[in-house]
């Protein structure tokens, strides 16, 4: 066989791969299983009851979160974020479905932080659309871009907490559909660390439509 043809072969079996479900095998450890991930890895998984509370300007905001950033959260969303799995995204949308029917909040619409232009290129998508467009097709809920970032903000890496959010300031510009002013509004995220970025994502959502914003993320990160 040339090695023209065998690269050939080798192409289109990862390609299938990347389009074909796996819906037999545990995502994290591969042992055969038909809920994307097996008993003994969903059990190391360490869910959240209780909302966080993130303040500034004595003004507090809570948010719920499905599951601590352990390993197997950390592993599926490194998964989504470099490795084009989708299943990861599904099984998220799955976390934020039934943390959403334990809130027994009713939104009247989705939206997602958004990722910087230059990322969304490298990765060919936002894993936070993916993840609420998942949550969106278990709810029936619409999703709705609604949040911009503007390009001049710095990255966040090696600032404080209280330097991210001087720079989150003017991270996010809103997106307006008139017919959502005054409704509920689920935003998503994936991962909550110090919670400035869903901070200031509430805070520009809240003056641009009026109504509540309820945040939901896939993990929280101990600092
Ligand atoms: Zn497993």
């Amino acid at each position: 066989m040339g090695k023209g043809i065998a690269y050939l072969i080798n192409y289109l079996s990862s390609m299938a791969d990347f389009i074909y479900y796996r819906d037999d095998s545990c995502l994290i450890c591969g042992r055969e299983d038909s809920n994307l991930l097996c008993g003994s890895c969903w059990e190391k998984i360490k869910k959240i009851d209780e909302p966080s509370e993130v303040s500034l300007d004595s003004v507090i905001i809570k948010v719920y979160s499905y599951a601590y950033y352990g390993n197997v959260v950390r592993e599926l969303m490194l998964r989504l974020k470099y490795k084009k799995d989708y299943q990861a995204a599904k099984l998220f949308s799955m976390f934020l479905y039934e943390k959403l029917k334990e809130t027994g909040i009713k939104p009247d619409v989705i939206t997602f932080i958004p990722i910087r232009e230059e990322n969304r290129k490298k990765r060919g998508y936002n894993q936070c659309e993916l993840i609420g467009k998942g949550l969106s097709k278990l709810t029936g809920i619409k999703t709705a871009e609604m949040l911009a970032i503007n390009e001049g903000a710095k990255d966040q890496i090696g600032l404080s907490s209280l330097e991210r959010y001087k720079n989150m300031e003017d991270k996010f510009r809103c997106i307006y559909y008139p017919k959502y002013k005054d409704k509920s509004i689920l935003l998503i995220d994936d991962v909550i660390t110090t919670g400035s970025t869903v901070y200031q994502g509430t805070k520009v959502l809240k003056k641009c439509y009026g109504g509540n914003i309820y945040i939901l993320t896939v993990a929280k990160s101990r600092l």
